[in-house]
């Protein structure tokens, strides 16, 4: 009965500015479930929410939910996405969620966002499960990457970088703000007008800010990301006036220089992108769009302890 409520109704009766300004956290939750329970048993797979909303951490989650099947099809790997993103929101993190197949649909690997939780600015869920893969020594040439939600330009370079051949996502960048109040498409317009170069000197530069942040100085190898997540570990993923600094022009990732501004990190004029390729292809996966909206609004009108998302700026 509930499910058929839902199903008929329009969105706008749940998301519309009147509801929100009267949210019913519980009834959003209610309606979550009742669609996973849904959309799973059509898998013939079923949930049982006590005791997964009961797991601590999302690798518990995603052994719980894997455990049904290696090969996944279509459907069951992006239902699997959005299921781990309303999940990492039960504890306590964002409301995205990815799953890694090989071309042929066998599980590599899974993740969800852990900005807040691990004090990261580049624990995107994408990256996150990128990453779970290559703790496993797991290749990613070929893989398809499924995420609850559009992909934004650092985790979009950091799926380059290790071989993704496709991404498929739900939600879509407005979802995200309408929703949840996410923003990055100030990213991907700044990537268009960022200048692809190749520089051949060692990239030498500093991380330096106030107070306790000692100025790193880096080059010869020396790894940005490492350097930011330690900064970040102790001082929040987003420190407080972090300067990027350098005498000469330095060419990064697409990856590190997305994730030093996620990071709010300043940054100098003198910067320039590493050329990359753009070959990944992009395929919007829409039918569990009502699903992944009520995720988002899950998020967006749950107490937290932590402010995470662009919209505050
Ligand atoms: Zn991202």
């Amino acid at each position: 009965m509930v499910l058929r409520k839902i199903l008929n109704a329009d969105l706008n009766d749940y998301f519309s500015p009147i509801f929100l300004d009267q949210p019913n956290v519980q009834q959003i939750q209610l309606n979550i479930r009742s669609l996973l329970q849904l959309y799973y048993s059509t898998h013939d797979i079923h949930l049982n929410f006590e005791y997964l909303e009961s797991l601590e951490t999302i690798e518990v989650v995603i052994d719980a939910l894997i455990s049904n099947a290696n090969k996944l099809s279509d459907d069951l790997a992006m239902l699997h996405s959005i299921a781990l993103a309303y999940f990492s929101v039960v504890q306590g993190g964002g409301p995205f969620g990815s799953v890694i197949t090989d071309d042929s649909g066998q599980f590599i690997s899974a993740g969800s966002n852990h900005v807040t939780r691990l004090n990261d600015p580049t624990a995107h869920g994408e990256v996150h499960a990128i990453r779970n893969a290559i703790y496993q020594n797991q290749s990613l040439s070929g893989a398809i990457l499924y995420t609850s939600c559009m992909t934004c330009p650092m985790c979009y370079g950091f799926a380059i970088d290790h071989n993704v051949s496709t991404i498929k996502y739900c939600s879509t960048a407005n979802d995200a703000y309408n929703y949840a109040g996410f923003k990055d498409d100030h990213l991907w317009t700044m990537l268009d007008s960022l200048i692809r170069h190749d520089l051949f000197q060692p990239h030498l530069f500093r991380l330096t800010g106030p107070l306790t942040i000692v100025p790193v100085r880096l080059g010869d190898g020396q790894d940005l990301i490492s350097l930011l997540q330690s900064i970040c570990k102790t001082h929040g993923f987003e420190p407080l006036g972090l300067r990027f600094e350098s005498d000469q022009p330095v060419a990064l990732s697409l990856f590190s220089y997305m994730a030093l501004r996620w990071a709010n990190v300043s940054m100098p004029q003198l910067i320039y992108i590493q050329p990359f390729k753009a070959k990944i292809h992009f395929d919007h996966y829409e039918y569990f769009s009502f699903l992944a909206s009520h995720v988002l609004s899950f998020y967006r009108l749950i107490p937290t302890d932590s402010v995470y998302g662009q919209q505050y700026k």
